[in-house]
């Protein structure tokens, strides 16, 4: 069948869309039934380099480092509304591209609208420092853009991630070269055909499709890029450090986890088990934040695992355009062999509560499906609760007080976030200060408000996204030294 071609399924390259210098095209499937949505060039290896030209040249040459902030917050607020305007449209294409349910599509649309509206706003606050120095000079700290970013985004919330890094770029002055993953270039490219009307120069967002050890690896290694951000998973960080270490550029990595959410005894029982599910099922459990590792105290063990049970057996599994869907599909075949994998591999480490395979029925023959799993007993050295499964595996894990629930939510290599439910706000404070994880909730899950830092500790990554922490990674200080002394210059 001929799949419809439009602008936005080519590569944009400083402000034409154009097709790939290689000629090759991809298939994008749709994983709720494998049909092909679009054919996507993949960028060619002078596609990259003509993309970062457009980059450097509009960064080096062009007014946009220069062009007043209040301008570059108008069009980071235009793009918000029009994203607004465009809101039903790009959430259909992000289900029919991810799978996703299509009210999750439609909370990450609002949520791509916010995040351009708070960095439009963020615009006119960067400012520096008067710094008191001795001898009656005068330093100043001005902030200044990076220069040309290189963004790498993941295929579990397209357009979303793209935005958490295209908004504080715009709105430093930055210019970008954005590469959508293989699966999932469509919301971005299709955001693209808004920049013009929102008034964004040609040459200062550039998108490149394909893939990472091609596309990605040439812009991390390129001389002309000053900064990587990247989010994915921690062996595709480390090639990024190897990668980018040859130019020393910059580089902040977001690269998922294995998050802990602690259920103490005294927690609101019923939005404890809500959450519990929630924080682990949400978007497939294709989530980087997933609290995956559930940490349920002894005295309510059992009646938490029933109750998780009950309820997870009513989630809805199906097609993400269905509005009654919960949980769609995973993202490709290989993905969902992985999730199988893991789910094959908790049956001999741990007990199974529910699920441990996929749907079966005419619905879910064609997709990418798998059932929502829940293990329990689960002992945290096993490799499910060690290893992100990225996918709808729950491991529930029981525990003896604070002190072992601390023991066991810190024993990982992953750090990006972890949940506490109690009623009990100095155990709490006392939990929260000693977890080693870059975003804590406490009885709440999953929320990632566009006002605060974002990132992890450990080997989930380093650098901050959202609120003025993700400004500051695409901003360098510059100090300028003033001699306010008329006396002659001297040396010694
Ligand atoms: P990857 O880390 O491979 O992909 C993330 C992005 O990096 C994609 O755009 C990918 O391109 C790109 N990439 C891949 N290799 C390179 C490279 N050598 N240089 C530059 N860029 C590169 O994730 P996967 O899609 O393979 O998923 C595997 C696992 O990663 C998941 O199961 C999950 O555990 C984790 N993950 C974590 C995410 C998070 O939010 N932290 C998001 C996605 C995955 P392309 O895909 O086009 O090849």
């Amino acid at each position: 069948m001929e799949t419809p071609r439009s602008p936005d399924s080519r590569l944009l390259i400083d402000g034409a869309f154009v097709e790939s210098d290689g000629g090759t095209m991809r298939e994008i499937v749709d994983p709720a039934t494998r049909e092909v949505i679009a054919r996507v060039p993949d960028a060619s290896p002078e596609d990259v380099d003509r993309a970062v030209a457009a980059a450097r040249q509009t960064f080096d040459e062009r007014e946009w480092p220069r062009t007043p902030a209040v301008e570059r917050g108008r069009i980071l607020l235009k793009l918000a509304s029009l994203v607004r305007e465009r809101s039903a449209e790009l959430a259909e294409l992000e289900t029919r591209n991810t799978g996703k349910p299509i009210v999750e599509s439609e909370y990450d649309i609002s949520d791509v609208a916010a995040c351009f509206e708070y960095y439009g706003g963020l615009a006119t606050k960067i400012h520096g420092d008067v710094v008191p120095v001795p001898d009656g000079a005068l330093a100043l700290a001005l902030r200044e853009p990076v220069g040309v970013a290189a963004q790498i985004i993941p295929w579990n919330y397209p357009l979303l991630m793209a935005a958490w890094k295209l908004a504080p770029a715009i709105c430093a002055g930055c210019t970008v070269v954005l590469k959508p993953a293989e699966e999932t270039p469509l919301t971005a490219l299709a955001l693209a055909r808004s920049f013009e009307h929102a008034g964004l120069p040609p040459g200062v967002v550039n998108i490149v499709a394909g893939d990472g050890p091609h596309v990605g690896a040439r812009l991390v290694a390129h001389r002309d890029v000053d900064k990587v951000a990247f989010t994915g998973s921690p062996d595709v960080g480390r090639q990024i450090m190897h990668g980018a270490a040859a130019t020393l550029k910059k580089i902040s990595l977001e690269l998922g986890g294995k998050s802990p959410s602690i259920f103490f005894a005294d927690a609101d029982f019923e939005s404890a088990v809500a959450g519990a599910l929630f924080g682990v099922f949400l978007n497939q459990g294709e989530v980087c934040s997933a609290g995956s590792r559930i940490l349920v105290e002894r005295p309510i063990y059992r009646r938490f695992l029933d109750a998780m049970v009950e309820k997870a057996r009513s989630i809805r599994i199906g097609n993400g355009l269905d509005r009654e869907t919960q949980m769609g599909p995973l993202i490709t075949e290989t993905h969902r062999a992985r999730v199988r994998g893991y789910q094959e591999i908790g049956k001999g480490e741990a007990r199974l509560a529910l699920g441990g395979g996929v749907p079966a029925g005419e619905p879910f023959a064609r997709g990418y499906f798998v059932e929502p799993t829940i293990f329990y007993d689960v002992d945290n050295r096993a490799r499910i609760a060690q290893e992100e499964i990225f996918g709808p595996v729950a491991c529930v894990i029981p525990f003896d007080g604070e002190a072992a629930a601390l023991q066991i939510a810190n024993d990982t290599h992953y750090g990006l976030a972890a949940a506490v439910w109690s009623r009990d706000i100095f155990r709490v404070m006392r939990v929260v200060r000693s977890l080693r994880a870059g975003v804590v909730w406490v009885n709440q899950t999953q929320v990632s408000a566009i006002e605060a830092p974002w990132g992890g500790y450990k080997q989930s990554g380093f650098g901050r996204e959202l609120g003025r922490w993700g400004l500051d990674e695409y901003l360098q200080v510059k100090q300028v030294y003033i001699n306010v002394d008329d006396q002659p210059f001297k040396w010694y």
